[in-house]
């Protein structure tokens, strides 16, 4: 028997960035109708992944938005979304809320406050102010569709909601809450999603010699190369870890690493080799850095060999390039030869990194894949199913670094809240 306690008109499943832009737009909609909004969250606290996003500070859209930062497969779907809500919009959205934005000098917009906590808070007083329900520390782990609307079933106890929204996020990172579970209930429901891996994340490599590398950051331009054609190229700082490069720049790139592991595909096309190859002296051509260890060779005959790029790269870098071009650490700078030496100089330039295994979820901040577009319409309704709507990482939509994934994550939230009917 459903009774005040919980029987609601909407129920939203997760209190993340999708599920509370969700509720209050449903709020500020249907308010006027006296309905009853509920969230639930499986953890004891909501927006546990907001609070963690960049690096506390919450890229929470860009101004250089188009569909293509998103992945292939759902371009074509939120072409329409993304010039309905663009950044200035989400932003005007937040400032309706209180919430003022700034961007910095690559288009990255943040809260004003420069905390994510402020925007998590913002969310958490709009809900309060409209009366929407919250239920912490309450998993959900059944969704059946009944007469009038959905049984949502927790540990201990069922809802009945007319109105259901799935916002219950990827599989990434699940100490901060989302752990995949989302895709389950979307399977008991009947809706096919595609293959999840992650993305934006450090890439593993097979490589004994990285850990001496180990702390280095340093400029690189890198590149994702399949089958020997280049895939993406991205400029940014490269850190060597003991058994990972890791870095924006390389986030960027894991995708079609991922991909790769995943399905043996590269943007959707068969791939049998994927290798990264860096810049490591983005500034400088060959020329240039072959000219310059030769006049330190001709000037320095007599200083050790790895200290021949003294001055150009780190001190740990350089003995690491040494060793993977399997130069005698012992031997002079004057005993290299030409052809070493031009070696040297060339993979100084083209630096290359076999990716050994899929990234850690654990490490990564997106899930790519998820329930199909074909499943849903444009109101982000689902199609088989009436009444039931999903947001966010769910769906089958990831982005690149630099606030894709919140503007994406927002938006789907709102373009329900808005949508949303109890006709
Ligand atoms: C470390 C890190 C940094 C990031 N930084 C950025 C950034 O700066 N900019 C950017 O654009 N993106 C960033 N992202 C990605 C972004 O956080 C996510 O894409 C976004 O939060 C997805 O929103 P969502 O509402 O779909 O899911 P989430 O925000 O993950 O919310 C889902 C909610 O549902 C709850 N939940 C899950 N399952 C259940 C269940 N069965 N029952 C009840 N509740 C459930 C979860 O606990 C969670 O609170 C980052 C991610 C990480 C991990």
């Amino acid at each position: 028997m459903y009774t005040q306690n919980n029987n609601f008109d909407v129920i939203i499943v997760g209190g993340g960035a999708g599920g509370l832009a969700a509720a209050v737009c449903c709020a500020k909609k249907l308010n006027k109708k006296n309905c009853r909004i509920a969230v639930l969250e499986k953890e004891s606290k909501p927006c546990k992944k907001l609070l963690a996003t960049g690096n506390g500070k919450c890229n929470l859209t860009n101004m250089n938005m188009s569909e293509k930062y998103y992945n292939l497969n759902a371009q074509s779907f939120i072409k329409p979304l993304l010039a309905k809500y663009s950044p200035q919009k989400l932003i005007k959205f937040w400032g309706s809320l209180g919430l003022l934005c700034t961007s910095d000098n690559c288009g990255r917009v943040y809260p004003n406050s420069g905390q994510a906590l402020s925007v998590a808070d913002t969310l958490l007083i709009c809900l309060e102010r409209y009366n929407v329900h919250l239920f912490c520390d309450t998993p959900v782990n059944a969704v059946t569709k009944t007469k009038g609307g959905y049984i949502v079933g927790c540990t201990d106890k069922e809802y009945f909601c007319k109105k259901l929204i799935l916002s219950a996020g990827g599989y990434v990172q699940p100490n901060l809450g989302s752990d995949g579970s989302g895709y389950a209930l979307a399977k008991s429901l009947n809706l096919e999603y595609t293959p999840l891996f992650p993305s934006l994340a450090p890439v593993l490599c097979k490589d004994k010699l990285l850990p001496i590398a180990k702390g280095v950051r340093c400029n690189a331009l890198v590149k994702c190369i399949a089958d020997g054609n280049v895939i993406h190229t991205e400029k940014g700082e490269l850190q060597f870890n003991e058994k990972n490069i890791s870095g924006i720049c390389i986030f960027q790139l894991s995708r079609y690493v991922n991909e790769y592991f995943a399905l043996h595909t590269v943007r959707r096309k068969q791939c049998r080799k994927i290798e990264i190859q860096a810049d490591l002296m983005p500034d400088n051509t060959y020329e240039e850095i072959l000219s310059m260890l030769s006049l330190r060779r001709r000037l320095y005959p007599d200083s050790k060999c790895s200290d021949i790029l003294c001055g150009l790269l780190n001190k740990k870098l350089s003995r690491y390039l040494c060793l993977k071009l399997d130069i005698n650490e012992n031997s002079s700078a004057g005993e290299l030869s030409d052809e070493v030496l031009s070696g040297l100089a060339l993979y100084v330039k083209k630096c290359t990194f076999i990716p050994s295994a899929p990234s850690l979820k654990e490490n990564a901040q997106v899930t790519a894949g998820g329930i199909s577009l074909d499943e849903i319409t444009k109101n982000l309704e689902c199609r088989k199913h009436k009444g039931l709507y999903i947001t966010g990482e769910l769906l089958d939509v990831d982005g690149m670094c630099g606030g894709y994934n919140l503007h994406w994550a927002f938006i789907s939230g709102i373009i329900v809240g808005q949508n949303i009917s109890l006709e």
